[in-house]
């Protein structure tokens, strides 16, 4: 395969840059671009360096270096362009109103900047029966090119208890590393270090000995003015995203809608090119589908490869949230000025004065996972204005009954099977939803607050979906795949994403889903060099 000739740097783009063909043969296919699927791309780089990889993404680039972050670009007005690129193909439904997360009587719900409802009308009526403000983004990076960053440890039963603990800290090591997580606190402040010591004082003393607030671990790195570089796919992909190699393509706008199934393994992959209609089938000995967890089974689905588990176990973080003004800083007149480049809580650690802490999980104390953030700036009257956050996202228990589906009388606007939910709380959700609502009320007590808001998002809200094609240690109808994310009975397909996890995770999921993918891409490289 030639060179193409119009780029000098990052992996060679095929089909929607039109620049060159689609490969029909390759040694790895993977679906979906996001850090999941960068993270096999790299490690089978490292693992396997002469195997020809084609990753195909149905999103668009957003310029390059290919992967970036949205929040390394410097132009607001190009930022705000690549963020919409990233919200699908209907209309544009992100807000840049901030408002919904300080005054709890808004009723509206948008769409995180750079993602996508499944189903606007869904959201906009907010049934708790369902997954209603389920949300994905569509664009080369993913929801990396979007995300916050906050990487901390699975803690406790967190961990999936059939990967041997002597494995853990490996793989975790791997997954920061890849993610480039940064433990030190994003910047400093007096204010900080007064939140600090309340809070601690509030909650450690019932906390275990390794179980303390503290810095919340991010992914970032700083560069030599100072300055936080956040992690994109480009991070993951290191090399791959800035050197020519002639074993990594990389094909957007490029739609897998189906997967070929002949005799326990893969075939092909039928690859749609978004912009011509063209249609396409690879063929690759090994093919990784992470596509995130809602789109992996609805392709696994549509492929006709459906194991009973495939979509249930569906494993939401409610989140719950209090913002309030502490006793020694000023009430901001606009909150909203606070964050005069952002548009979400997401965003925060943008904003140099903004710190984010971490209350972590532990089973039996804390069994829910803590983040907490404050925003400060001289305020006109000479002193410091700020607002502070703090926030819990809750393990749900997993039941077989909440699921996603498929439907087979309904396209989604890429020509899919439309995505459908059953989903609903049991009795330990509303009670640890309770136990948060009144952490958060000691929180801002201990901090001394004037009036505080709170808010808790509608399920789907938390971009976290979990256990829809989760890992079992034996193939008993609960799991779709194997621990190296091998898919039972398929020989050459693996699956990634954080719809693998199969624990009640309640952290942020990032960490753990690239540290499962860099285990499995051990796996491909070792079926590679079988043969
Ligand atoms: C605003 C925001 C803040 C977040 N903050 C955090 C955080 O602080 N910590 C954390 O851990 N996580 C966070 N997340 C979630 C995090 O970004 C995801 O966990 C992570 O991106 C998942 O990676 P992934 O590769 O599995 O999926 P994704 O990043 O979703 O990528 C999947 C890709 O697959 C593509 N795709 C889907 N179907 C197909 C198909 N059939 N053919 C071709 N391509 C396909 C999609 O277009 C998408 O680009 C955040 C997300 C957002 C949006």
């Amino acid at each position: 395969m030639g060179r193409d000739p119009f780029r000098t740097h990052g992996p060679r783009l095929v089909a929607d840059e039109q620049r060159s063909e689609l490969p029909v043969q390759v040694d790895v296919l993977i679906v979906g671009s996001g850090p999941v699927g960068a993270t096999f791309a790299r490690s089978l780089s490292e693992l396997s360096p002469r195997a020809q990889v084609l990753m195909v993404e149905a999103g668009p680039l957003l310029g390059d270096p290919v992967g970036r972050h949205v929040r390394n670009i410097a132009d607001l007005v190009e930022r705000e362009n690549m963020t919409r690129l990233s919200e699908g193909p209907g209309a544009p439904v992100a807000s840049s109103r901030m408002a919904r997360h300080f005054d709890s009587t808004t009723t509206d719900v948008v769409a995180a900047p750079g993602t996508f409802f499944v189903d606007p009308e869904l959201a906009a009526v907010g049934r708790e029966s369902t997954l209603s403000a389920a949300a994905m983004s569509t664009n080369v990076g993913g929801m990396g090119a979007h995300w916050a960053g906050a990487t901390p440890d699975p803690r406790g039963r967190e961990r999936i208890p059939f990967i041997e603990a002597g494995q853990w800290d490996d793989m975790l090591r791997v997954g920061r590393r890849l993610l480039a997580t940064n433990p030190d606190p994003l910047a400093w402040s007096p204010e900080w270090g007064v939140f600090l010591e309340r809070a601690r004082a509030e909650f450690d003393p019932g906390l275990p000995l390794d179980g303390g607030l503290r810095d919340m671990p991010l992914a970032y790195q700083r560069s030599a003015e100072g300055q936080p570089y956040w992690t994109g796919v480009d991070v993951i992909l290191g090399a791959l995203a800035r050197e020519p190699r002639d074993t990594f393509s990389l094909a957007s706008r490029s739609l897998c809608s189906r997967l070929h199934v002949s005799g326990g393994k893969v075939t092909g992959a039928e690859i749609s090119h978004l912009p011509s209609g063209q249609i396409r089938t690879v063929e690759a000995r090994s093919i990784i589908v992470a596509a995130d967890s809602l789109r992996t089974p609805q392709l696994l689905w549509a492929s006709g490869i459906r194991p009973a588990a495939l979509g249930r176990y569906l494993n939401d973080h409610v989140m719950v949230g209090g913002w309030f003004t502490p006793e020694y800083l000023d009430e901001p007149a606009e909150p909203d000025d606070l964050f005069p480049q952002t548009r979400t809580q997401n965003n925060l650690t943008e904003t140099a004065s903004t710190n984010v802490g971490w209350a972590p999980y532990s089973d039996e104390v804390h069994p829910l996972h803590g983040q907490f953030s404050l925003t400060t700036r001289p305020s006109d009257g000479g002193g410091t204005e700020g607002l502070a956050m703090v926030a819990y996202m809750l393990p749900k228990e997993p039941r077989e009954e909440d699921r996603v589906w498929f439907s087979s009388d309904h396209s989604d606007p890429y020509g899919m099977p439309a995505v459908r939910f059953d989903y609903g709380s049991t009795d330990k959700d509303r009670a640890l939803l309770l136990r948060a609502q009144a952490m958060i009320e000691r929180a801002a007590g201990a901090q001394g607050a004037r009036g505080i808001s709170t808010v808790t998002q509608p399920n789907g809200m938390s971009l976290h979906y979990l256990g829809t094609t989760r890992m079992g240690e034996v193939d008993d109808g609960r799991s779709v795949c194997d621990s190296s994310s091998r898919v039972w009975g398929l020989e050459n397909l693996y699956i990634g994403g954080n719809g693998v996890i199969p624990t009640a995770l309640s952290s942020n999921p990032t960490l753990l889903s690239v540290s499962l993918a860099s285990r499995a891409a051990r796996a491909v490289a070792r079926d590679l060099a079988a043969g």
